[in-house]
Order: structure tokens, then C-alpha cells, then sequence
């Protein structure tokens, strides 16, 4: 069977003559969110017939949602072959507009990361696999459809769960693809960010393909001695080479270039540490993102006090950067950054 969400507007309507039968599915799939080949009306009994023999959207199910009491939502995937991987639907606050809620969902790219960063969880256990475009898309289309958001809804869709997006890149480009097709779900790619541990020549070859998605990049360290520590990738990319790529990154004039800087107890929290960082940041549209280190079982590392955190933070902004500390969701149901893992791995 093929994963119907596997398939771009183009290639279905490839398949589908004329090209309004592929439109007429993407519409079901995508702005009523049906399963069901057989609700489909208005698309023809033949072409019903092909869909339910050779197509199915059954190809990942929700297996357990876990409610957050801030009102951040995880759900575990299964997949056809046995796998289970997460995402987080996060509703954010808009601080001027206090009414109006902002939906933000955190997606999986890979089952596992091969990249083995010292502080995460998803880490442990390594890359299982890549998952596929339509495995990536589905986890909006279930997000979107559980909690009733209707298609005009502008939500935003982060590549910060599990896996490393630029590591499956092939996929992650499609599903880019798919996720922004005006005929379908409809995101812009300024809404769409991508998280990344910094795979150097990869970025650059995102860049090339300019399609306007936005970037984050994990530092978390602004030496190389330190950052091989915590993200051993960084001995064959250093900050020096990825920094270099970030430069050629296209950026969306009125958007900045995110960095994300984890901070850990007494491992970079210091105003030392933040004065490197202006320096090494010195040149960039750059804003930084400061993420509290989230503990979980039989961890060395431990959660900054936010004393340090709001130094750090102080620093940076006196000194001209911007800089804001990510507000920290789903703690109480593991669903916060670098928490997500394979369910059965965790014993
Ligand atoms: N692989 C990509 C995207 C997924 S991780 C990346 O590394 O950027 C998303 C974010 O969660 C990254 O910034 C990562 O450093 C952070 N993270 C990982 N483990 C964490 C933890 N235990 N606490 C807080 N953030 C964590
Ligand atoms: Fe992979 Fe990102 Fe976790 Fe590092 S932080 S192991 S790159 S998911």
C-alpha cells in the first residue's frame, strides 16, 4: 500500500487525469482532514476504487495522546512496521494580543538521531530510520484534525522533535513541499523552522534551494572543545564551518536568523560564555533562543538556575542582541524539548 500523504499535488495529478481529481483529493486530505476514501463524494467511483486498492492514510495511527496542564498535547505515532515516534501540538500565547491563540506543531523527523548530542534523550538508542515525507505530513494532518483547526487556520510547524531534519533531507524537502501546497495544508515556509545540530554542507544546500523556510541552528557552546562535547558532529563541522554556511543562508528581510543556545548548570551558563557568543554573532540578523536544559532520568546534566539564565539573557539584550528564553511545554508529560523518545526504549 502507498502512503497517500507520501504523494506531492504534482505527482498525484500525474496519476490522476485529469489534474482536478488530484485536487479534489488533496482537498478532502488536507482541508477536511477525511480518512476515508469512500466519504470522498465528489471524487469518481473509479478513481475511489484505485485509492482504496493501491493508497491508504493508515499508514502511521495515533497510538496515545498525553495532555499537558498547560494545554500543550503529545501524541505517539505508530508505524506500519512497528515503530513509534512523537509530536507536540504547543498552543502559544500572542503576549500583545493576549486573546488570540498561536498553534505551534513540533514535528519528527527521523525515528531515533544518529547525531548522539550528550544532553538529549532522542539521542540514546540512535537513528531507527529516516521517516518518510508522508510520515512527516501526517503528523499535521492528525494534530490539526484531533484538535478541530479549521484549514484557514495560519498555524506554525517547527522541526524540533525527534531526529536531526537535515539528516533526511530528501524526505524533509518534500514533505516542505507538500506541507506548503496552496491546494493542500497550505503553510508558508516562513512558518515553517528548521531546527538544525549543524550539518554544514546540508545547510548550504538548503540555502540553494531558497525556499524561504526559516533556520535554527543548535549552538549551545561557542568553543569547538566544549561543542564536541555535547554534539560530537561538531569535530567533523565546526562553529567556524558552520557559521560560514549560515552566511550564505537566505533570510526573509523582516525574519532573523535563530540560534538556539541550550543552557546547562555550570556547563555554558556564564557571562563569559555569553560575551563569546556576541562576539561570534557579531555580523548576523541573529536572534537568541536560551532553551533550559530538560532533565530526564539518569542524566549527568542539570537545569540552569534562572538567576544565571536571566544574566545571560540581560547581557545579550544590553549589548544589542536580541534574545529570549523559550518558554518551556509539556514538562509534566515528557513532551518539552529533547524529552521525546521511542516509548518502548525507555527502560
Ligand atoms: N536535531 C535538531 C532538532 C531536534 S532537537 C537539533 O538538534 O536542532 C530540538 C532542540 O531541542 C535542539 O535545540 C536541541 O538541542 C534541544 N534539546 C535536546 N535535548 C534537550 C534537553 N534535554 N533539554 C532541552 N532542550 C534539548
Ligand atoms: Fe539529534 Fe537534535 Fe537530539 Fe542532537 S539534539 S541528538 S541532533 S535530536
Amino acid at each position: 500500500m502507498h502512503n497517500i500523504y507520501d504523494y506531492t499535488l504534482e505527482e498525484l495529478q500525474n496519476i490522476f487525469q485529469p489534474p482536478y481529481k488530484a485536487q479534489q483529493i488533496y482537498s478532502w486530505l488536507y482541508h477536511r482532514y477525511i480518512e476515508d476514501f469512500n466519504v470522498m463524494s465528489n471524487v469518481s467511483k473509479e478513481t475511489r476504487q484505485i485509492l482504496i486498492e493501491q493508497y491508504s492514510t493508515q499508514e502511521v495511527q495515533v497510538a496515545k495522546v498525553e495532555i499537558s496542564t498547560d494545554g500543550s498535547k503529545k501524541y505517539l505515532f505508530k508505524t506500519s512496521d512497528g515503530h513509534s515516534f512523537e509530536a507536540v501540538f504547543l498552543l502559544m500565547k500572542d503576549h500583545q494580543q493576549d486573546m488570540k491563540k498561536h498553534y505551534t506543531i513540533c514535528l519528527s523527523s527521523q525515528i531515533g538521531c544518529k547525531v548522539g548530542c550528550a544532553f538529549c534523550l532522542t539521542a540514546r538508542g540512535g537513528l531507527i530510520r529516516n521517516l518518510s515525507a508522508g510520515e512527516i505530513v501526517f503528523q499535521v494532518v492528525s494534530i490539526k484534525r484531533d484538535n478541530h483547526i479549521p484549514k484557514e487556520k495560519g498555524i506554525n510547524i517547527v522541526f524540533m522533535g525527534m531526529g536531526e531534519p537535515l539528516d533526511n533531507f530528501e524526505n524533509l524537502i518534500k514533505a516542505i513541499h507538500i506541507l506548503s501546497c496552496k491546494n493542500g495544508l497550505d503553510i508558508s515556509p516562513k512558518r515553517q523552522t528548521i531546527s538544525t545540530s549543524g550539518i554544514a554542507p546540508k545547510i548550504q544546500e538548503l540555502g540553494q534551494l531558497n525556499l524561504g523556510v526559516q533556520l535554527a541552528l543548535s549552538l549551545h557552546a561557542v568553543d569547538d572543545t566544549l561543542r564536541s562535547k555535547l554534539i560530537p558532529m561538531n569535530k567533523h563541522y565546526n562553529i567556524q564551518e558552520i557559521i560560514k554556511s549560515l552566511r550564505m543562508f537566505p533570510i526573509n528581510s523582516r525574519k532573523r536568523l535563530m540560534f538556539e543556545y541550550l543552557m546547562i548548570d555550570e556547563v555554558n551558563d556564564d557571562i563569559k560564555s555569553a560575551r563569546s557568543l556576541l562576539r561570534l554573532l557579531n555580523g548576523f540578523k541573529a536572534k537568541v533562543n536560551l532553551i533550559l536544559f530538560n532533565p530526564y532520568e539518569k542524566t549527568r546534566f542539570k537545569r540552569p538556575k534562572m538567576e544565571k539564565v536571566r544574566a545571560f539573557q540581560e547581557f545579550l539584550l544590553q549589548h544589542g542582541l536580541l534574545c529570549t528564553i523559550r518558554e518551556s511545554k509539556g514538562l509534566d508529560i515528557s513532551a518539552a524539548c529533547g524529552q521525546l523518545r521511542e516509548q518502548e526504549c525507555i527502560t
